[in-house]
């Protein structure tokens, strides 16, 4: 069973907000609009956006970036009762990442419909074989982390 755990709404708010702040930042670079913050003992010690093309690296999602930089932030390569902000349901590579990094608790905004494995191409948090169980919510500030992923994909188009 589940540890009841105390939530703070307006908290969870203003590091997804943060989050979409790096998503900006991304898409000014022409890298699709995903970002992320790894909070650990109240403090933001890791922040990423997605940025593979940039970076000629097809692991430099939002959440390998922020993770990466947190773990070096703390010389630690775990992160025991840290949250991951990020604006977009993890993939299978950072959903297995975070459980490696020992994550509590992750938090995401939109769904990610084809490639999301939290809960919309099943559910990996909760397979029986992980070692560490991670605590997952999604749906915060989903319809502005959504938003500038459909306006980034809008202005492509337009341009192409
Ligand atoms: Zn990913």
């Amino acid at each position: 069973m589940r540890q009841p755990q105390i939530i703070d709404r307006s908290r969870d708010q203003a590091f997804m907000q943060m989050a979409l702040d790096l998503a900006a930042q991304g898409a000014a670079l022409g890298e699709v609009p995903v970002g992320a913050v790894l909070v650990q003992h109240g403090e933001v010690i890791g922040r990423g956006f997605n940025c593979p093309i940039s970076g000629s690296d097809p692991s430099a999602h939002a959440e390998m970036v922020a993770i990466r930089a947190a773990a070096q932030a703390a010389s630690n390569y775990r992160l025991p009762g840290s949250t991951l902000y990020v604006t977009l349901e993890p993939c299978s590579m950072c959903a297995g990442l975070i459980v490696h990094s020992r994550i509590a608790r992750v938090v995401y905004g939109a769904l990610e419909p084809k490639a999301g494995v939290v809960q919309s191409q099943g559910q990996f948090f909760t397979q029986g074989f992980l070692n560490h169980r991670v605590l997952f919510e999604g749906g915060v500030l989903a319809e502005a982390c959504g938003s500038i992923l459909s306006e980034f994909f809008k202005a492509r188009r337009a341009r192409s």
